[in-house]
């Protein structure tokens, strides 16, 4: 199966399909920004997963996830998680902040 054909690559994503793995916090800038690595149990690609949801604010849940590669995972840290969602080819994209489903993004990311 060619692994885009996954279930993971298709919106709305249920965490049931992954096996998850907290990285911890990214507290740059204040932001408390919760990653995790999310395997699939389907087609075992790793996902880079940031979440970061602003208190007080009932719209400002926004979140970023990317493929990362293997060779990655071992350099991989919560505060330069972002910017290796920003280096992938692209990137899924959600969020109350931006309104209702998901969204195909490549490059800077402004949090
Ligand atoms: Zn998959």
């Amino acid at each position: 199966m060619n692994s885009s054909d996954c279930i993971c690559y298709k919106p709305p994503f249920s965490h049931l399909n992954y096996d998850t793995v907290e990285l911890g916090i990214d507290e740059t800038n204040g932001r408390f920004a919760e990653v995790s690595i999310q395997t699939c149990k389907h087609c075992q690609n790793r996902w880079l997963n940031y979440f970061i949801e602003i208190e007080g604010f009932s719209s400002n849940i926004r979140w970023f996830k990317a493929i990362i590669d293997n060779a990655l995972l071992e350099s991989l840290t919560p505060e330069n998680s972002l910017e290796l969602i920003e280096k992938a080819a692209w990137y899924f994209y959600g969020g109350s902040y931006y309104g209702s489903g998901v969204s195909v993004g490549r490059g800077k990311i402004i949090v």
